[in-house]
């Protein structure tokens, strides 16, 4: 089964949306396997955002994302990195169609309240750079065969 990496940003915190965008991900039928709150140092976020440091944008994104708590997330499921980056819509918020979950809650590009890994690549490193191995948990969803198929575990 494929992972992915999630945070939910500071302004999803401030904005009191965790319990919803958690509860998006449980209904769609992913399953949660590592969750928790972390602060981000400034050498870690010039490494999780490494394709941008050089951008005009990037000192507000690094205060944005240092200066408060943020919600890592690790779910699983099959196809689930382009199933989340669908549910989560394109970076600028203000072309996510209605159903996405920046198209409902945010209007911004750069308060744009979640993060979700782009590919199976970067999903694999990403998820290394916040969890730990045992931080991370495999367990059996007992309505799984109500979730997928046989064929398509
Ligand atoms: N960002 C920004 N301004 C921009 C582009 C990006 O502030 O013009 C921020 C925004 O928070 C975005 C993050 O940088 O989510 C990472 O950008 P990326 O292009 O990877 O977008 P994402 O994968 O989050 O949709
Ligand atoms: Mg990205």
């Amino acid at each position: 089964m494929e992972r992915t990496l999630v945070l939910l940003k500071s302004d999803a915190i401030q904005r009191a949306l965790i319990g919803s965008i958690i509860t998006r991900f449980e209904r769609r039928g992913l399953k949660l396997i590592g969750l928790k709150m972390i602060k981000l140092s400034p050498a870690l976020s010039k490494e999780h955002y490494s394709h941008l440091t050089s951008k005009p944008f990037y000192p507000d994104l690094e205060k944005f994302i240092i200066h408060n708590p943020i919600i890592a997330i690790v779910l699983e499921g099959k196809e689930c990195v382009q199933i989340v980056r669908d549910m989560i819509g394109p970076t600028n918020s203000r072309k996510a169609l209605p159903g996405t979950i920046r198209g409902d809650l945010s209007v911004s590009t750069s308060r744009n309240i979640i993060h979700g890994s782009d590919s199976l690549e970067t999903a694999e490193k990403e998820i290394k750079r916040f969890f730990k191995h045992d931080e991370l948990f495999e367990y059996k969803i007992s309505l799984s065969e109500y979730i997928y198929a046989q064929d398509e575990i």
